[in-house]
């Protein structure tokens, strides 16, 4: 199956800019892809898109065969994201932020709990519950994005520079944690202007620049190539 599939998306900013420009990819069910590009590339604008948080301009976008405009609901229980800025509630705890986010989805108070506790047990988080999230250091914010983001037991995982600003034993760790949940059958795609962290990942890749893939290959490809 193809968890994700698009065709000539293009997404001109309201100001003009055009920050997508006939981008086509696609990602299979299980893989582990990386969109790597510098910064201002479009990655962001990409997961925008998929989060529905930002309109297309033109083009199809389907996540395991639930077209974007047909069927938004559908397609959005698919997927998890992780963005790239901390957007919690302040004053909200820890346990209340994940609770919180399964309740979206129409998730009952006690299975709701349940998830919670699993994800944040396996993220490390557990100790933190009762805590309000700005009293939490950075690396934690990251990892309690994660957890909010598997509450729903996404299809497909998505992490906007899932570790920008982490320090490099929790970049490792986190690093782990992403390639167990691969193997448990979740697929992942994550942007990255860090080769290295695509290197490590990563069995498929994407290159943008200014809007545009300019290479798409396997990582083990690519890596002949430089
Ligand atoms: P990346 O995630 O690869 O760093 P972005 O998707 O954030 O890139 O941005 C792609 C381009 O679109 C950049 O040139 C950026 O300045 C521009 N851009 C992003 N958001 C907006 C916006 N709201 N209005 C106009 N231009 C934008
Ligand atoms: P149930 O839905 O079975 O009644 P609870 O609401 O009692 O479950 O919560 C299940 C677990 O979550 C317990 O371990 C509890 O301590 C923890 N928990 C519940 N609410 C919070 C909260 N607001 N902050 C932190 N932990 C909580």
């Amino acid at each position: 199956a193809t968890a994700l599939s698009i065709r000539q998306l293009n997404k001109t900013y309201g100001n003009g800019f055009t920050a997508l420009q006939g981008i086509d990819l696609d990602v299979a069910e299980g893989d582990f892809f990386a969109l790597l590009g510098p910064n201002g590339a479009g990655k962001s604008t990409i997961i925008g898109i998929l989060s529905t948080l930002l309109n297309k301009s033109s083009g199809t976008v389907c996540v395991f065969n639930h077209d974007l405009d047909q069927s938004p609901a559908a397609l959005k229980r698919c997927i998890g994201v992780v963005p790239q800025e901390f957007n919690f509630n302040q004053f909200e705890k820890v346990f209340d932020i994940v609770c919180t986010q399964a309740g979206y989805y129409g998730i009952a108070p006690r299975l709701a709990a349940e998830r919670s506790e699993q994800y944040l047990t396996q993220l490390g988080l557990w100790d933190k519950r009762h805590r309000v999230s700005r009293e939490l250091s950075g690396g934690m914010k990251r990892r309690l994005m994660i957890a909010r983001a598997l509450v729903h037991n996404p299809r497909l995982l998505i992490l906007d520079e899932p570790t920008a600003g982490v320090d490099i034993e929790l970049r490792r760790s986190m690093w782990n944690f992403l390639l167990e949940l691969n193997q448990q059958g979740i697929s992942i795609i994550l942007t990255t202007h860090y080769l290295e962290e695509a290197e490590q990942l990563c069995r498929n890749i994407a290159i943008i620049d200014q809007g545009k893939i300019v290479e798409n290959t396997s990582m083990k490809a690519l890596l002949k190539t430089l």
